[in-house]
């Protein structure tokens, strides 16, 4: 596809042309060689432009608000003249052929804001392809000039993980809730987390809301200090996405965290160390790949392993065996 080129991609991406930013998205999440090619060279062009949105990641249980708040935090954001980008993470989309993230449907308004760009998360996609895109897409919306890119994800499994380490801050959107439920909160999320907002905090929700609220500001204050944080935080706040209430104040606290952590250099130093560990996760999913796609590699995989499994041959020398063979 020509106009998929990065000579005629990128121009109209870097002025900012939301379906460029749509193609290019394409583009990086297809697994066809030329593609790959063609998506490597435009990132490497759009590099150049130096261009940084503040990075934020979102997760929460379905259910929670997430969809009601991106809106509603997008809508608040765009009126103040920012330019908003969505892309999500959504490993279970392989499952089902189709992504609940990100869906266009459910943020309608937003979607139809010419300052905003939605992406939902691509389908048939294993977390490691899902992570690639992801930082890739993150790449793209910055260069199109976007000023903050938020990234959505389920609260379950490894997607979280992924996706606290390809973003400055991370946000965690929980729902009211009693006492006991508080103490299933795994201590990892919480320990990811910069800021948990409590949504649904209206009407009859709204003192377990603030219940909820302070029981998290006080296991929050347990966790051990962290050295890329200012004093108070990380900090739980309630919100109502529905109602609009306390969105303006929840990106104050966004911004003023992410000020704190420009100034102090911690933030450039995060994404040194995120840039590194996705550098090496690449090379080993390189190396994993190559031992799967290359004929001779896999024929030596097996004919090694029946020799281990055979009792001939020390599981430990057949694998340095196979990594000398590697280096050829
Ligand atoms: P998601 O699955 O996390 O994306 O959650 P949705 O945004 O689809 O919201 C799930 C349900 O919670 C919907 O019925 C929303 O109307 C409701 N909801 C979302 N935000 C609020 C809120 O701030 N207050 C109240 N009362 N309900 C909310």
């Amino acid at each position: 596809m020509t106009d998929r080129t990065p000579a005629k991609l990128a121009p109209r991406l870097l002025q900012g042309d939301r379906r460029a930013l749509a193609r290019a998205i394409t583009l990086v999440e297809s697994g066809r060689a030329d593609h790959r090619a063609q998506a490597s060279a435009l990132l490497e062009v759009l590099a150049k432009s130096g261009r940084q949105a503040l990075r934020i990641g979102l997760s929460g249980t379905p259910g929670v608000g997430k969809s009601t708040f991106i809106e509603a935090f997008g809508l608040m954001l765009t009126a103040q003249g920012l330019k908003v980008a969505v892309l999500a993470v959504d490993p279970s989309s392989s499952r089902s052929g189709g992504s609940i993230l990100g869906d266009k449907t459910r943020m309608e308004r937003l979607s139809r804001d010419p300052n905003a760009f939605i992406r939902p998360s691509p389908s048939q996609t294993h977390l490691g392809g899902v992570a690639r895109r992801t930082r890739e897409a993150v790449a793209l919306c910055e260069a199109a000039n976007f000023d903050v890119v938020l990234i959505e994800t389920v609260g379950v499994g490894q997607s979280e993980t992924l996706v606290a380490e390809m973003v400055d801050l991370f946000v965690l959107l929980m729902a009211p809730a009693g006492g006991d439920e508080l103490q299933g909160v795994k201590r990892g999320i919480m320990e990811m987390a910069d800021l948990i907002l409590v949504n649904k905090a209206d009407g009859d929700l709204k003192p377990a809301a603030m219940r909820t609220v302070a029981d998290y500001a006080g296991a929050l204050h347990l966790l051990r200090k962290r050295p890329q944080d200012p004093p108070g935080f990380p900090k739980a706040l309630p919100v109502s996405a529905l109602a609009d209430e306390g969105l303006i104040k929840a990106w104050e606290e966004m911004t003023t965290l992410a000020d704190w952590r420009r100034e102090t250099g911690h933030l450039e130093r995060r994404r040194a160390e995120q840039a590194r560990h996705w550098f090496e996760a690449e090379v080993r999913e390189g190396l994993l790949a190559r031992l799967r796609e290359d004929p001779d590699m896999r024929a030596m995989m097996a004919q090694f392993g029946a020799a281990v499994a055979a009792g001939e041959t020390p599981p430990s020398v057949a694998a340095s065996e196979m990594l000398k063979r590697l280096r050829s």
